[in-house]
């Protein structure tokens, strides 16, 4: 008989640790714990001590609660392995940091998270390392704008908060031809509706703060690939800090227990509001990757297994709308962030891309009345119920 692979939803619970079993806690316990002792003996090896000891040795090297979560990512993404670090930003910047050099070019989708951006635009050309962007809606142009020094590819899909979807499986080829790695930010998706691996990426980067942990009560990143490209990323991590805290990772592992079931009702919920919205009077236009209007909906169908939970919309108007619709809402909370248990909404001209220049944003599509909802787990006749008082409240009758 075939061996049988697990899904996602099992895999979340048990990660294949190809070990009997063992009398023990069933929950993973929390090493709160900085350093670790270790003996005489350790020092008499002929490699460091840090790397006889691993994940006992100090905390910033590693934590045996961090390697757990680190088992249980790589198996959901499908990787051979994975690192937890303290923000999806000291995920995203230390794997870019650890790929490039000097002379290097790195080519990267234009609508990206805003931090992913910046970093790229405003940091990495300090250190001698050349960017460019293209977008990400025409494959093409991608192959057009490899340099001889094109180095890495760094994509996110769906892009946040437009939601536009990168053809992963062809990018990637394209780039894999030409020896350069690509990087995905899977985040917005969660390796439930998308495994980027799978489709040809080298390395995925998460925020874990969203849906992989889920509950808004923790930052954290994760990155996830190949045992040769994770190994050297650790260097990174362990020079450059961006190490997780014990306790935030056991947050993580218990967010990601239920990562199966939260990811179908936030596929549900987003899906269904999507659709009240698009048919709403008072909607200009609405961005999700599971509706057909969506410009590349058959993409999406294709390498997502659900739309994913967040959902972005341009109200009618002329200006201030947005402003007054989010002030009206009582269900979805107005913060930044998305992936919880519970709705968010924000506008992302003022929040998660303020950081950029009003030019950059036009290029990037996020209008001053774009609103980004992220739907959380309620009923949706609660969050329908919410949205429809809140347009109402905001945007002024459409005579058409
Ligand atoms: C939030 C977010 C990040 C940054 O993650 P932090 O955990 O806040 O550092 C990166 N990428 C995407 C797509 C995000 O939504």
């Amino acid at each position: 008989m075939p061996k049988r692979h697990p899904r996602p939803e099992t895999l979340a619970l048990h990660p294949r640790t190809g070990s009997a079993p063992q009398r023990g806690p069933v929950a993973t316990p929390i090493y709160q714990s900085a350093t670790f002792r270790f003996l005489n003996s350790d020092m008499d090896q002929d490699r460091p001590v840090s790397e006889v000891l691993g994940d006992r040795f100090y905390t910033r090297y590693g934590n045996p609660t961090n390697s757990a979560a680190e088992s249980f990512l790589a198996e959901l993404e499908g990787g051979e392995a994975a690192l937890v670090f303290s923000s999806g930003m000291a995920a995203i910047t230390s794997a870019i940091l650890s790929a490039v050099r000097a002379g290097d070019h790195v080519l990267a989708q234009r609508e990206l998270y805003g931090g992913a951006f910046d970093f790229l635009i405003r940091w990495l050309p300090r250190f001698g390392v050349a960017v460019s962007f293209v977008p990400v809606a025409d494959p093409a142009e991608f192959a057009a704008a490899i340099r001889p020094t094109t180095r890495l590819l760094y994509l996110e899909s769906p892009s946040n908060p437009t939601l536009q979807v990168a053809a992963l499986a062809e990018l990637t080829a394209m780039a894999r031809r030409r020896g350069i790695l690509t990087f995905v930010d899977n985040t917005a998706a969660s390796p439930i509706n998308q495994r980027p691996l799978e489709l040809g990426a080298d390395l995925v980067v998460h925020s874990a703060s969203k849906y992989l942990a889920g509950h808004s009560d923790v930052v954290a990143g994760a990155a996830i690939g190949s045992r040769a490209l994770i190994d050297a990323l650790r260097d990174e991590r362990t020079v450059l800090g961006g190490c997780l805290d014990p306790h935030a990772a056991w947050l993580l592992l218990r967010g990601i227990k239920t990562l199966g079931v939260r990811m179908d009702r936030h596929n549900q919920n987003a899906l269904e509001l999507a659709r009240f919205l698009e048919g709403h009077p008072r909607v200009r236009r609405v961005h999700y990757p599971f509706l057909e209007s969506h410009p590349q909906y058959a993409l999406a169908r294709a390498q997502m297994r659900g739309g994913g939970g967040l959902l972005s919309l341009e109200l009618r108007g002329k200006g201030g709308e947005a402003r007054r619709f989010v002030e009206s809402l009582k269900l979805f909370a107005q913060a930044p962030s998305l992936g919880g248990v519970e709705s968010l909404v924000t506008i992302p001209a003022s929040t998660s891309h303020a950081q950029l220049s009003q030019v950059e944003r036009q290029e990037a599509g996020i209008s001053d009345n774009l609103v980004r909802l992220s739907v959380g787990l309620e009923h949706i006749d609660d969050l329908t119920a919410d949205i429809e008082h809140a347009l109402r409240a905001a945007v002024e009758e459409v005579v058409s």
